[in-house]
């Protein structure tokens, strides 16, 4: 393994490194044409697909884990009591004996910044603000309020980009109204896909030739896939970048905020339900944030009430048995961005690939949308 590829894995924990963007393209290519549909099993004695790889494709299966992530700065092929790459015993304790890092760590070189983030913090220049949507838990609306708000932005005529982090549920395309679309290489990288002169968007879902495949990746291999976008996509100027997440906290987002250390990434905006169920897991998303000293812009109640439509009586769907996010917000002192109430129109947005004012035009919904914009553009101008 090289040394860059070494760096990484130690300054992001669980990270490897995983090869170019060919090796991606040809793998998730590869897969779809495999029976497991499970890309950590793939042969490391593939051809290259020199059609769409135009550079050197290394194995992939080079940069399989062979156990499961460990947390932290702890690599994994390390020994299981491995003082961690940033402790004064790296490569000298006794348990690192015989450990194939042990050289690495002993020099000091594990310790050096990944020089990947100096890539993204250059590639990412001309984009003004940075910002992750989060959730603690999945089917909250992240992706939902992720779609609607560049819409929302784009309308307003700034240049937005929409990344999809959420690498094995990629609903991004979808949402976007892009399903089937491709991704371009150039010799500037990757080109994003454009929903009009405003919006471009990049996501893993663009790279699959069967939507229904399944992608199974460890860590590494995820994380890989999130450098590679951060790096190689020529998003160009832009008012906006959103990255929409997985849901929780994992490696993908240890990963990202590593990646965007330098960059300076704006912050994220958390997205929940009123329920205490949900905001259970928001509490512990801000408290990740804090831990990581990523900034939180605010949180955005989804799903907050639902006005039945033939009798325009409001029922608490998820009910905000301890007080909904607004009353979370003000216990952990952070910023509430606005709520957005559940509405069957935001859903066929969603899978129709349109903006809610294309279904709404004005209406209370969409007017929802925009004070979580004008929320979120004075939490990022104000700190800028
Ligand atoms: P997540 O990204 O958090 O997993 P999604 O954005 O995929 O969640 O949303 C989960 C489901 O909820 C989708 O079917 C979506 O259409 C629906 N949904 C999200 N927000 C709303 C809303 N405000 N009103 C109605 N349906 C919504």
């Amino acid at each position: 393994m090289e040394r860059g590829s070494h760096a990484l894995s130690f300054a992001c924990g669980t990270l490897l490194g995983a090869g170019a963007t060919g090796a991606l393209l040809y793998a998730l290519r590869r897969n779809s044409q495999s029976d497991t549909k499970c890309c950590v099993s793939t042969s490391s004695t593939q051809a290259k697909d020199t059609s769409s790889v135009p550079r050197e494709a290394p194995s992939v299966s080079d940069h399989a884990p062979s156990k499961p992530s460990k947390p932290s700065d702890i690599p994994d092929d390390a020994p299981e009591d491995c003082p961690g790459v940033d402790s004064n015993a790296a490569g000298k304790a006794s348990t690192c004996a015989g450990c194939p890092n042990q050289k690495l760590c002993a020099s000091g070189e594990a310790k050096k910044p990944d020089p990947a983030v100096a890539d993204v913090k250059d590639r990412l220049s001309g984009v003004k603000r940075k910002i992750l949507v989060l959730s603690g838990k999945g089917g909250v609306g992240k992706s939902t309020v992720s779609a609607q708000l560049s819409f929302g932005f784009a309308a307003k005529n700034m240049d937005v980009g929409l990344l999809d982090v959420d690498i094995c549920g990629p609903s991004v395309p979808r949402m976007l109204g892009l399903h089937g679309q491709d991704v371009h290489q150039s010799s500037e990288g990757w080109s994003p896909v454009y929903v009009d002169d405003h919006l471009a968007v990049m996501s893993i879902g663009f790279m699959l030739p069967n939507q229904d495949d399944a992608i199974i990746w460890r860590g590494p291999r995820k994380n890989g896939l999130i450098k590679q976008f951060l790096t190689d996509v020529n998003w160009g100027p832009l008012d906006v970048l959103l990255m929409d997440t997985p849901p929780g906290t994992s490696d993908e987002h240890l990963s990202i905020v590593t990646y965007l250390q330098d960059s300076a990434l704006d912050g994220a905006v958390i997205v929940t339900t009123p329920q205490e169920v949900s905001l259970m897991d928001v509490r512990k998303e801000i408290n990740f944030c804090r831990k990581v000293k990523l900034p939180i812009i605010g949180v955005v109640e989804n799903m907050s009430g639902f006005v039945c439509p033939s009798c325009a009586h409001e029922t608490q769907i998820f009910a905000p048995s301890t007080g909904g996010a607004e009353q979370m917000c003000r216990q952990m002192d952070v910023p509430f961005l606005g709520r957005i109430p559940m509405d069957g129109r935001v859903a066929s947005a969603g899978d129709s690939g349109v903006p809610l004012g294309a279904l709404q035009p004005d209406g209370p919904v969409s007017k929802c949308i925009d004070v979580v914009i004008k929320a979120i553009l004075k939490e990022t101008d104000s700190k800028s």
